[in-house]
C-alpha cells in the first residue's frame, strides 16, 4: 500500500475543533466508516498487512478498536477479545490502570483472552499520547502473550505516542498522521 491509499483514507477523516474539551483536535473516523468503499480500503489495508504473519488472536481496544477489530480478526480468520473500560467485562480480569492528562483510566482483559505464547495484534482507531495502547500490551503481557504490534489508522506523533511505545517495546504502526 502506497501514499494514495493513505490519502484516500485521510480525506475521509473528520476535524472537529474544541471536542471534548477546549484545545482537542478530534479526529472522528465515522464518515470512514460510513461510506462503504473507504470502510473496504482501510479493513484492506489492514488485512494486508498481517495476512503473511498472521496474529493467534485481535485485541481490539475500547470502543472504536472493536468496530476495526472484529471485522481484521474475521477476514483474518482468527478470534477477537475486546479490551474494555473497568466495570464492563462480566467474568475474572486482569486490569491496568494509566494516566491521563487529567486523572486517570482503567481497562480490563478477561483472564482466559488469551493464552500463554499466543501472538496478539492490538488495535484501536487512534494513538494520542500511547497510554492507552500501553495499556492493552501490559495487560496481554499480564496473560504471558505477545503483543506482534499497534496498530491505528492516525498516528498524532507531537503527542509523542507512538514514539514512547517504540521505547518501551511496542511496534506500531499508523496508515495516517
Ligand atoms: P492515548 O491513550 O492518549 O493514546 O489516546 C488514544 C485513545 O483516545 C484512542 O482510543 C482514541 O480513540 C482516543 N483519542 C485521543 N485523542 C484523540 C483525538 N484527538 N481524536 C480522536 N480520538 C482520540
Amino acid at each position: 500500500f502506497n501514499a494514495g491509499v493513505n490519502d484516500y483514507l485521510r480525506s475521509k477523516i473528520r476535524t472537529v475543533p474544541d471536542w471534548p474539551a477546549p484545545g482537542v483536535q478530534f479526529r472522528d473516523i465515522t464518515p470512514l466508516l460510513q461510506d462503504p468503499k473507504t470502510f473496504r480500503v482501510l479493513i484492506d489495508a489492514f488485512v494486508h498487512r498481517y495476512m503473511d504473519r498472521r496474529p493467534d488472536v485481535v485485541a481490539g481496544l475500547d470502543a472504536r478498536g472493536f468496530i476495526l477489530g472484529s471485522v481484521v480478526a474475521y477476514e483474518l480468520g482468527v478470534g477477537f477479545v475486546p479490551i474494555r473500560k473497568k466495570g464492563k467485562l462480566p467474568f475474572t480480569t486482569v486490569e491496568e490502570t494509566y494516566e491521563l492528562e487529567y486523572g486517570s483510566a482503567t481497562v480490563e482483559l478477561h483472564t482466559d483472552a488469551v493464552k500463554p505464547g499466543q501472538r496478539v495484534l492490538l488495535i484501536d482507531d487512534l494513538i494520542a499520547t500511547g497510554g492507552t495502547m500501553m495499556a492493552g500490551k501490559k495487560l496481554l503481557e499480564k496473560l504471558g502473550a505477545t503483543v506482534i504490534e499497534g496498530v491505528a489508522i492516525v498516528d498524532l506523533p507531537e503527542l509523542g505516542g507512538s514514539a514512547r511505545l517504540k521505547e518501551g517495546g511496542l511496534e506500531v504502526f499508523t496508515f495516517v498522521h
